[in-house]
């Protein structure tokens, strides 16, 4: 998960990296507010967008008082920054800034380090430094027991060639950030600009954190640094019956089970789509045990996303077996009634997969198409979805895996 910037200072303040205080406004007059508590002559209005670059396109403003914050908060809310749209800003106190330096912290993965990189030229994007002048860039692989201590800190501003004063006062900084990279489970804690301000303070300017969330379960109090506003409401719906589910841009919806058995299955049906024109909707694996609970709840987000045209369930039957599968199909249509509206192509194959498909033969549900193969499913799924076969199954069906449930 990324953190905006103000997210990102609240992890830094509470590990005691120096950063200006401010406040967050949604609205020009809580800017123009969030400037008279902050009772400074200089503010700056900052755009709270998870992407980097914001002071290039115009979202990060000084302003002088309120009147002015509440001028340059009207400019910024709303804007659009490389796709995002600015729902909020950070209203900050204005730092006067002597030196602007470049410091992160980050999991290097084609090494499997971490590595802190550090450069006295801050303030421009990194990747053009690292491109125009790639010596001006410190990059020092991390022990991940000892981190960043005072010792490893100084080595790495000596290796940026700052001068002694200056990474005296420096290295606790990076000490702090190596604490909030390790407590908070970071893989990225990157600060562009740190500042050297006029008094010779060193203060994080600027934020950008990404958390690893398969750490998310150790940190209860990161939950509140999502973004449901920005979510997919058919992702946050899954998120939270605990499914795992990544909705695409296509026609076909998948359930599947097993993360193996479903992205082969997304390649399936990606293929047999190109010939229709249709492509998979989501990635959806509700895992071993298969209940007709699960099996609903996966139905209805599928169902409920309007782009999807017609669902693939391909399970193969496992410690849950094919019949209990069946049984949840069914069972799921049941639930959601009149909710069910889309054709739904079963393949089921392994452990009990007759008695499965007896039970979804019985069960003569007018939506559920069934098919013994993986390839006659995707095909039947992306013609299905593309309005090629009459959901009745009154069109004769050359496909010969593909057979309708009734019999
Ligand atoms: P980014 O463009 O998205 O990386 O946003 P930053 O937070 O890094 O801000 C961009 C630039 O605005 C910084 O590099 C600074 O030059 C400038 N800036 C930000 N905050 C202040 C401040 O408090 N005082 C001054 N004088 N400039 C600031
Ligand atoms: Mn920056």
């Amino acid at each position: 998960m990324d953190l905006y910037e103000y997210q990102a200072k609240q992890l830094f303040a509470a590990h005691e990296v120096p950063v200006q205080r401010g406040e967050l406004a949604t609205t020009p007059q809580e800017a123009r507010h969030a400037a008279e508590a902050l009772g400074a002559d200089l503010v700056v209005v900052k755009a709270q967008v998870k992407a980097g670059g914001r002071g290039k396109a115009g979202g990060v403003k000084l302003a002088h008082g309120p009147e002015e914050a509440e001028a340059r908060a009207r400019d910024i809310l709303g804007m659009d920054i490389k796709g995002h749209t600015v729902r909020s800003v950070l209203v900050t106190l204005g730092a006067d800034i002597a030196e602007e330096y470049y410091f992160s912290i980050l999991l290097d993965r084609s090494n499997r380090r971490h590595l802190a990189m550090c450069s006295r030229e801050g303030g421009m994007e990194i990747e053009t430094l690292a491109r125009q002048r790639p010596e001006a860039l410190a990059r020092i692989p991390l022990d991940p027991v000892t981190g960043i201590d005072d010792g490893v800190a100084r080595a790495i501003l000596g290796a940026a060639g700052f001068d002694d004063p200056t990474a005296r006062r420096a290295a606790p900084v990076l000490t702090r950030l190596w604490e909030v990279y390790r407590d908070e489970d970071a893989t990225l804690v990157e600060v562009n600009p740190l500042v050297q301000t006029a008094d010779g303070g060193i203060v994080a300017l600027d934020g950008k954190v990404t958390l690893d969330d398969n750490a998310a379960f150790r940190h209860p109090d990161h939950a509140a640094f999502a973004d449901t506003r920005a979510e997919d409401p058919r992702e946050a719906m899954a998120k939270e019956a605990g499914l795992n589910y990544v909705r695409l841009d296509g026609q076909v919806g998948i359930i599947g089970n097993g993360a193996g058995l479903v992205m082969s299955t997304l390649d399936v049906v990606a293929l047999a789509g190109e010939e229709f024109g249709v492509r998979p909707a989501n990635f959806l694996d509700i895992g071993g045990g298969a209940s007709a609970a699960v099996m609903a709840k996966g139905l209805e987000v599928i169902l409920g996303d309007p782009q999807v045209r017609a669902v693939l369930v391909n399970v193969f039957g496992g410690i849950t077996a094919g019949d209990e599968v069946a049984r949840g199909i069914v069972g799921a249509l049941d639930l959601l009634g009149d909710q069910a509206t889309k054709p739904l192509v079963v393949r089921l194959d392994g452990n009990k997969v007759e008695e499965g498909r007896a039970i979804l033969a019985q069960a003569a549900h007018p939506l559920i198409h069934m098919s013994d193969t993986m390839d006659g499913a995707a095909r039947l799924a992306a013609r299905l979805a593309a309005g090629a076969v009459d959901e009745g199954g009154a069109t004769p069906d050359p496909d010969p895996a593909a057979t309708p449930a009734r019999p």
